[in-house]
């Protein structure tokens, strides 16, 4: 077998901690070194070992770009010094005047991009969970969608093969922000994704240490395109943090697991409590998008949100509250995290179609003990 059909043929776990990763031919080291070098020594002008200056390419990036491509299932993978930096170049694809649709729920930073930033692209808010009414109201100069599933914060799950066929039909690209669900638990391009978009600051790296984004891709001529602008422009990632994104990715398997079952004990005790309103978590048969959830996902996440009876005053006393789940902004690492999407991690998309309800809370579930982090929600949940 050669090397390509050898990787495509491991499991996950396997491809996270071998693909890219082979022992360094020349010491042995089994950890792939962090290549600090900017430059690179050249026998003969442009005879070179395939590294010729940092920014353009770099051996511990070409390591976690193979190994997070490998994990996705595509043929082409970028690493950028932030989810946004990865977004912005997907986003420089596109000419003035065509259009991006997206999910009328997302991550704040992101409708603040092309909202705020992309100003050439015109953009509308569209339901993603009405695939029926998206095709009747389709806007022709649509050239892009954009969809995270699940979504932040409120968690919707959206039908990427039906919403990637839709797309495709009328000539337009999709694009998925896998970062809530990771590879581990859905691979979009084997839905009909044209490209995935990771912030991987969050379970990529998964210990709240570095920041970074990713693209993954099949097509070759779109990588190339994408490859110009990520060294054009330059907002590559550090060695450094291609090391602590690769190392934390080694480990993306067995955390995903313990994530998602931590997330179903929150969910229980959430579930049964006077204090919340409602529980979004995309496992309950109830919640927007569960079909596609079940359909396309292996498991449902690490990520819950719910709203309090009491309204913002009782969110943020709750989040006042804790003591294991962190105050704080960002998700997906191993400790628990608790926010108000409203005040904090969406305070950007107040007055937009994306404005979030403020009895909202937004729990990223870590992998500490459950019955502790169960115990602290519950304590909290008493100040509601
Ligand atoms: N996509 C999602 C779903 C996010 O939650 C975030 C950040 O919170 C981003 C993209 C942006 O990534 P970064 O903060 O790494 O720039």
């Amino acid at each position: 077998m050669g090397e390509f059909e050898e990787q495509s043929a491991w499991g996950f776990e396997t491809a996270a901690i071998h693909a890219g990763q082979e022992p360094d031919p020349t010491t042995g080291a089994v950890v792939t070194p962090i290549s600090l070098s900017t430059t690179f020594a050249q026998d003969g002008v442009g005879n070179h070992k395939g590294y010729e200056y940092s920014r353009s390419g770099n051996p511990t990036r070409t390591a976690y770009e193979t190994q997070v491509a490998a994990l996705e299932g595509a043929a082409h993978g970028l690493a950028f010094s932030s989810g946004l930096a990865a977004e912005d170049n997907v986003l420089r694809l596109f000419a003035p005047g065509q259009r991006v649709l997206l999910g009328n729920d997302a991550y704040g930073g992101t409708y603040r991009l092309i909202s705020k930033v992309h100003t050439q692209l015109p953009w509308s808010a569209v339901d993603l969970l009405d695939t029926a009414g998206l095709a009747a109201s389709w806007p022709d100069d649509t050239a892009l969608v954009w969809l995270e599933t699940p979504t932040n914060p409120l968690l919707r799950c959206f039908d990427i093969e039906a919403i990637a066929s839709l797309a495709h039909e009328r000539g337009a690209m999709v694009v998925v922000d896998n970062t809530f669900a990771t590879p581990f638990l859905q691979q979009p391009l084997a839905l009909g994704a044209d490209i995935v978009v990771h912030s991987a600051t969050k379970y990529l790296g998964g210990h709240s240490d570095v920041v970074g984004g990713f693209l993954a891709l099949d097509d070759a001529d779109l990588a190339d395109r994408l490859r110009f602008t990520q060294n054009a422009a330059g907002a590559v990632p550090a060695p450094f943090d291609c090391y602590l994104a690769l190392r934390g990715v080694k480990t993306l398997a067995v955390r995903m697991e313990r994530h998602c079952a931590n997330a179903r004990a929150v969910v229980d005790l959430l579930i049964g409590h006077p204090a919340v309103e409602r529980v979004l978590y995309p496992q309950l048969p109830d919640h927007p998008g569960h079909a596609a959830a079940a359909k396309q996902m292996r498991d449902f996440g690490g990520m819950v949100s719910f709203t309090l009876r009491g309204g913002q005053a009782a969110a943020l006393r709750v989040a006042a509250a804790t003591e294991l789940f962190t105050l704080g902004e960002s998700l997906g690492a191993v400790e628990s995290l608790i926010e108000h999407p409203g005040q904090m991690t969406h305070a950007s998309a107040a007055g937009s179609p994306l404005e979030v309800p403020d009895n909202l809370l937004r729990l990223s579930v870590g992998i500490e003990t459950a019955a502790d982090l169960v115990a602290d929600l519950q304590q909290a949940l008493e100040q509601a």
